[in-house]
């Protein structure tokens, strides 16, 4: 491939306003993770809600689409009784009304009638906010995840249908396959977004049972890995093995023992989660030279 080759024009992050969340939804705990939600006094400085815009040839791509501000102006947003408490204790949104989705796009010269595509990481609240803006959008998400959708207990999982399940959305739901390309190995399967291998889907569950991560692809930038909630602190992850304690604790090990191996072979990888506060500079930082992992 060479650079006119390249079918991706830019890539950029906005955020849909901010997070606070405790230190052991970051960093994992020896508690369990209820009892924690329900009793941290502690909470962490805000975090950005990232959501990454692709400029593709064939049209714009989001990866994530952020948090409604309906969410902090609507009190009927998330559930009322013991549910609605448990989602007040476990996050705090700051939302402010030029952090909307089709704000921050304008702000970058966008309108959310430009987005051709959105894939969506997982459906938690803080990834699916822009869905009523996204009509007449492919919306993207594995079909193991949205298997949650309207399934019993779907709020106590995180996932609140009623703000997903919207009229006039097209949903994509993709079923991972075996891909045949070594360069994403050790993953075996993936999905090729836009059929040009510029972007590549790839299975990390854990976090949700339907977790997906997007690996970028550009010939002469270093390779980007949009983790969404697989890590919220990506150098932790890479140096400490530092897992989130939220999702399923076997499940996140794995994943992140495959985009780690991922990386060694590509020294070069950007690891970017979703609410990770380096991300916006690990994505802009300019480009160095690796050296080949041994
Ligand atoms: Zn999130």
């Amino acid at each position: 491939m060479t650079e006119d080759l390249d079918p991706i024009r830019n890539v950029q992050v906005i955020s849909t306003g901010t997070v606070d969340i405790h230190p052991q939804h970051a960093y994992g705990s020896r508690t369990p993770s209820y009892w924690w939600i329900l009793t941290s006094r502690r909470w962490l400085t805000s975090r950005p809600i990232n959501v990454f815009v692709i400029e593709h040839r064939d049209g714009l791509v989001l990866f994530d689409t952020g948090q409604d501000r309906a969410s902090v102006t609507d009190r009927d947003y998330f559930p009322s009784g013991p549910l609605g408490w448990f989602y007040a204790r476990l996050a705090r949104f700051n939302i402010e009304p030029h952090e909307t989705l089709p704000a921050q796009l304008e702000q970058i010269g966008y309108a959310a009638s430009d987005v051709e595509v959105a894939v969506l990481s997982h459906l938690h609240q803080d990834h699916i906010g822009g869905l009523p803006h996204l009509q007449g959008t492919r919306i993207v998400i594995a079909d193991t995840e949205y298997a949650m959708l309207n399934s019993r207990l779907d709020e106590a999982r995180g996932v609140l249908s009623r703000h997903i399940d919207l009229p006039g959305l097209e949903w994509d739901q993709i079923r991972f396959q075996p891909l045949d390309d070594p360069d994403i190995a050790p993953f075996t399967h993936g999905v090729d977004l836009m059929s040009d291998r510029s972007m590549i889907l790839l299975p990390t569950p854990g976090h949700t049972p339907g977790s997906l991560s997007m690996l970028v692809r550009r010939p002469g930038h270093d390779p980007l890995l949009m983790v969404g909630d697989l890590t919220y602190d990506a150098a932790a992850m890479q140096h400490d093995h530092v897992l989130p304690g939220v999702g399923s604790h076997r499940q996140l090990q794995e994943s992140t023992r495959q985009v780690l191996e991922l990386q060694r072979r590509h020294p070069g990888l950007r690891i970017l989660g979703a609410h990770d506060p380096a991300a916006q500079a690990a994505l802009t930082s300019p480009h160095q030279q690796h050296s080949p992992a041994a």
